[in-house]
Order: structure tokens, then sequence, then C-alpha cells
């Protein structure tokens, strides 16, 4: 993980690139952001900068700029609202667990299980369906700990 001090510096100068400043909310969210090392709500990234200083709509529009600008991505999942994190051009590639009953998203990075086989898979797309990959996201859905009956008794799916 690059220091948070990196984080800001290169979002400040790709935003400069596309045309736009880090004016003050914007670089709040954008260090709010970078200083999680998972995911945020649009409400918690409210709740982290302090009600007074910035009001909802604004955090929402700057998150929409920034999703605009690929500088942040948005998680959509079913039982909850949407997060929120830096691309992966300010931050490790990773994949992501969702969790079906409360919708948190958990980080992993079982790099060397999967992008070897992944970069197979992509080799094999550009030769069958001449298809270049540029990226790839990858989610699996299913029940955390705190919702699974492993730890709660609550039913599982
Ligand atoms: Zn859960
Ligand atoms: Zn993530
Ligand atoms: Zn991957």
């Amino acid at each position: 993980m690059q220091p948070v001090e990196e984080m800001l510096k290169n979002i400040r100068g790709f935003i400069k690139a596309k045309g736009y400043f880090l004016t003050g909310p914007r670089y709040d969210v954008a260090k709010a952001l970078a200083e999680t090392p998972t995911h945020l709500d649009a409400d918690e990234i409210h709740q982290l900068l302090g009600k007074v200083r910035i009001d909802a709509s604004t955090v929402y529009r700057v998150l929409n700029l920034f999703c605009k600008l690929r500088i942040c991505r948005k998680i959509v999942v079913d039982n909850g609202p949407a997060q929120y994190e830096l691309s992966e051009r300010f931050m490790v590639h990773h994949h992501h667990l969702i969790c079906k009953h409360c919708g948190k998203v958990i980080n992993f990075d079982e790099f060397d299980l999967l992008e070897s086989e992944l970069s197979k898979l992509e080799k094999l797309f550009r030769r069958k369906y001449k298809f270049v990959v540029a990226d790839h996201k990858l989610e699996f859905e299913g029940v955390c700990m705190t919702c699974g009956p492993v730890s709660r008794n609550k039913p599982s799916l």
C-alpha cells in the first residue's frame, strides 16, 4: 500500500491532467478514500469528513465526478448502499467477496492462485475472440462471518 500522501499527490496530478482541480471537498473525499484500506459508502465518507464541513450532496457530486474520471470505482451491492474505493490506478489490484446479506465487501488478493490462470484466459480470448482484455473484475457473492450461521445462528441463504 502506498503512503496516503503519495496517493493524494498522484490523484492531484491525474485530475489536473484531466482539466480539473483538487478543490477542498475533492481533496477531502480523496483523502478519506486513500486512508481507508477497504470500501466506504457515501454516508460513511460524509461521517468521516464531519457533517459541518461538507454536505451530503457535495459528497455525492464529488464521488460521481471521481467515478466519471475513473479516480474511484463504485461497487454496487444487493442489500446495502453502493460502496466506493480508489481505482486500481491508485491502489493495488484486488478482487471482492460480497456478502449477500449485509452488502459487506471484503478485499482479497490471492494472486498466486488466480492471476496466472486469468492471464491464460485473457490470451485465449485474444486468440479465439480477437478480444483484447484491458482489465478484469472478479466478485464472489456469499455470506460473511457476521451474517453467517457459524457465528450468530442466523439463517443462511
Ligand atoms: Zn454480511
Ligand atoms: Zn476493493
Ligand atoms: Zn485479478
